[in-house]
């Protein structure tokens, strides 16, 4: 009898086309690249790897679901393993491109007017770039913190009274200092649904922070990047 082949090696791998590459600063870009057949729901992400090499690494897709390419955004990590070589490839090139996954996503049931308070810190924007531009409709508003203002990636896709730029080291953001800060300040309401993501120190104080405001654990989703 054949054995089953297990889950991990079923995941689809393919070669994609870059079709451009936005520089965003001098570290960060948005990667667009052929989607193929692959579908997805605003909030997961793709594995992507250079196509020469045996690594890949998770990126949220920062596209919007009905568009008929992908676009990820990346920050490249000095010293990193995958960003800085994902950096040097040219439009006209190929990355592998694993399936899309993950249940960072808009839960369905929930009603239409449902307030939803996005965070992130960095790149942990691109799943809520994903998530407005591929449903205008959402009542949101979204808190980004950056060390510098440049760091606004894309800003003016989001409407300028939900987008709340937060900058803890230049004072071009709206709010001078951290998005805790900010929200220790700012209290939302209780039965908002709050989606935090990027790195594991914001989120581990923003979940405190929440928990403290009184915030429901189930109204609270994660995205960890690093
Ligand atoms: C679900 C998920 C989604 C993600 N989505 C994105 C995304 O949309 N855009 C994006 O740029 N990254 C994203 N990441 C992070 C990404 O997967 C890689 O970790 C990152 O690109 C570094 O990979 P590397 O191989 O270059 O560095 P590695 O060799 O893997 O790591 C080097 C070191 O850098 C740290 N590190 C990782 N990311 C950062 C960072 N941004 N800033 C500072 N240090 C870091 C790691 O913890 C590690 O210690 C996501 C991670 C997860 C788990």
């Amino acid at each position: 009898m054949q054995k089953e082949v297990p889950t991990a090696n079923k995941i689809k791998t393919d070669l994609h086309e870059i079709l451009d590459i936005r520089h965003l600063t001098d570290s960060t870009f948005v990667m667009r690249i052929e989607k193929k057949d692959l579908e997805f729901e605003a909030g997961q992400h793709v594995c992507v790897g250079p196509p020469n090499g045996i690594h890949t690494r998770e990126y949220s897709i920062y596209s919007a679901e009905q568009d008929d390419s992908l676009e990820i955004l990346v920050k490249e990590v000095e010293n990193g393993l995958v960003s800085p070589s994902l950096k040097k490839l040219k439009k006209g090139g190929y990355v592998v491109v694993e399936e899309p996954v993950g249940y960072f996503t808009i839960n369905k049931d929930l009603p239409k007017d449902q307030e939803y308070v996005f965070i992130a810190s960095g790149t942990g924007i691109s799943p809520f770039h994903s998530f407005v531009i591929s449903k205008p409709e959402l009542n949101y508003t979204l808190l980004h913190g950056v060390r510098e203002g440049e760091e606004a990636y894309e800003a003016d896709t989001y409407e300028a009274d939900r987008y709340v730029l937060c900058t803890s080291r230049d004072k071009t953001g709206k709010y001078n200092g951290r998005v805790t800060d900010y929200l220790k300040k700012n209290p939302f309401s209780k039965t908002a649904h709050y989606y935090l993501c990027g790195n594991c120190n914001m989120i581990h104080d923003v979940y405190d922070i929440l928990e403290e405001q009184g915030v429901s654990t189930d109204n609270i989703h994660a995205e960890v990047y690093f």
